[in-house]
Order: structure tokens, then sequence, then C-alpha cells
């Protein structure tokens, strides 16, 4: 890097120029940045070092958000399930990125940078909940979640801000509102009794029965990717090869998929004795397509709403 006192070359990662002896500032950027510039070896080895990290903070904060449910409706258990979701969401994300094929740099690119994001998060968590039966159907799911703006109420009576945004937002925070008859006014965060702790989150099941499963460690996530990365896929909307059958990928598809995977690991002995078969059962049935065909950022689709479905006309 250069020197800005001297204009000296030094080598990366020093911190004093060798010309001068000034201090060499870095600026820190967002991690993403850094982990894009790793080769694919040194993405595999940095992912799979981060994984088992990523798990034991996931996991021991949905364990004290359950601890704190049983202690009766807690705003701070559902806030602290939330981010446990969140943090398991990083996790999925990085692993579609393994298993996204070279080629699609771009692609992988944009995944990556989601783990910074609440809205990338955010879809996968709300992803993760659903069952989708095919890529159009995941497309669906993705625009959905990620619009700027959507209609609620009966007649889809009010304009709302980003779902993951707003929801996010109401979980924490007191906000300032505008209502659409012009009036403004604070309101609190949602009461604590919709917080129910739920007994099932997919996000968190399927990142555990992963790394039961040994993904976690460097060989097996070798296997993984190598697996995976054969098979792409892609936007049936938009992409050119959608026609190709890989893209016509259907969920019986997809489970038997899951299976071919556990099988290969199997087979190199990475499998280990300890996974039970309801985790096995876990990752055929849940393990979902993998996001990295779209794009997971918020649209800015306000003038595209239609108008209510009932006007006030009646009023
Ligand atoms: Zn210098």
């Amino acid at each position: 890097m250069k020197c800005e006192e001297c204009d000296g070359t030094n080598d990366d990662g020093d911190r004093y120029c060798s010309e001068c002896g000034a201090y060499l500032a870095v600026e820190p950027g967002p991690a993403h940045k850094d982990l894009l510039q790793l080769s694919q070896t040194d993405l595999l080895t940095t992912v799979a070092s981060g994984l088992p990290l990523i798990w034991e903070n996931a996991s021991s904060l949905w364990e004290e958000a359950a601890e704190m449910s049983r202690i009766g409706a807690r705003r701070g258990s559902c806030i602290l399930q939330t981010f446990a979701e969140e943090e398991a969401a990083k996790a999925l994300i990085l692993l579609d990125a393994i298993r996204c094929p070279v080629s699609f740099t771009e692609r992988r690119s944009h995944l990556v940078k989601q783990i910074d994001q609440h809205i990338g998060k955010g879809v996968y968590l709300r992803y993760y909940g659903t069952s989708p039966g095919d890529m159009a159907e995941v497309k669906r799911i993705v625009d959905s979640v990620r619009q700027g703006f959507y209609r609620e109420g009966e007649y889809g009576e009010f304009i709302l801000p980003n779902q993951i945004k707003a929801g996010r937002e109401s979980l924490l925070y007191v906000s300032y509102i505008r209502n659409d008859d012009g009036t403004r006014a604070w309101i609190p965060p949602r009461d604590p009794f919709e917080f129910e702790i739920h007994s099932h989150s997919a996000t968190i099941r399927v990142v555990e029965a992963l790394r039961s499963a040994g993904i976690f460690e460097v060989d097996a996530l070798r296997v993984f990717r190598d697996y995976w990365q054969e098979i792409p896929f892609v936007d049936v909307a938009n992409d050119v090869l959608a026609t190709a059958s890989e893209a016509l990928i259907s969920w019986p598809k997809l489970t038997e998929l899951n299976f071919g995977m556990l099988k290969e690991l199997d087979k190199r002995g990475l499998l280990p004795q300890t996974v039970t078969t309801e985790y096995q059962d876990i990752l055929i049935r849940e393990l979902l397509f993998p996001l990295y065909p779209f794009d997971l950022s918020i649209t800015k689709n306000f003038r595209n709403q239609p108008p209510p479905e009932s006007p006030y006309d009646w009023c």
C-alpha cells in the first residue's frame, strides 16, 4: 500500500512505512469485500472456519430466547429469536455462495454482500419458512418479501414499507409514522403477546442439521461445494438458460439431490456417525433451493402499486 506521507510503496499488512516510518492507517471495510478478494480455495477454508462461530452465536441466542420465553411473553425473547435467525441466515448465505457455480461471479458477489444486510438475511429467514415447489415459486416468494412497499388491510387500503425492514423496526423501536389521511403519530413497538417463541424455526433447524452432518468441516464442505456447483440453478423468469432441464428442478427432484449430497459425503467417509435420521430427514426435505440466482435487495416499487381493491365510495 501507498504511504500518504512520502508516497513510498509498502507491502500489504505493514503497519509503518519502510521509507519514512509513518503509521499506515487502513480504512476498515465491510466483511463481504474482504471475503470476495479470496480465491476459491481460501474462500472455502475461510467459510469453514467461520461457520462454527456463526452457529455457536445463533444457537446460544436462540437458547437465551427460549429461556426468556419460559418466564412469559417477553419482547426480548422475540428480539433475540430474530437475531438468532438472522445469524443462522448468514450461514445459509455463505453456504449458498459456496454452492454457486464459479462462472456465476456476479451472482456470488451479490449474495456474499448480503451477510452485512438486514434485508438479505430477512429474505432467507422468511424463505426458509416456506415450501416452494420449484424455482418459479422461489422467485415469487423472494420478490414478494423484498418489495419496497406492499399493501395490507382487508381491501389493501394500507401501503406499508418493506415488510422485513418494517417488521424488524416495529420489534425494536418506537416509530414516527404518517398515516394515509395525512395525520402523523408515534407508534410503540408491537406488543409482547405477539411474540410467542417459535418452537420451529426452519432457518435454525436446517443450519443445525448441516452442522450435525459435518458440513462445516473443510473436507466435507469441499465435497458439498463440488457436488452443488455441478448443478446450476437459474432464475427461470429472466435467464436464457431457463429452458435447460437443470432450471426445471422441482421439489421432489430437490429432495433427491439433497439425498445425493448425503450419499456423496457418506461414500467419502465424511458423514459423522452421530448424524441422526432426524437430521438427515431435515436436510433431505428442508434444505431449499439456493438463492444465488436472485436479486435479494429491496425493490423501489411504489409507483407500481395498484390502487386498493375497494375504493371508499360508500362513505
Ligand atoms: Zn512514508
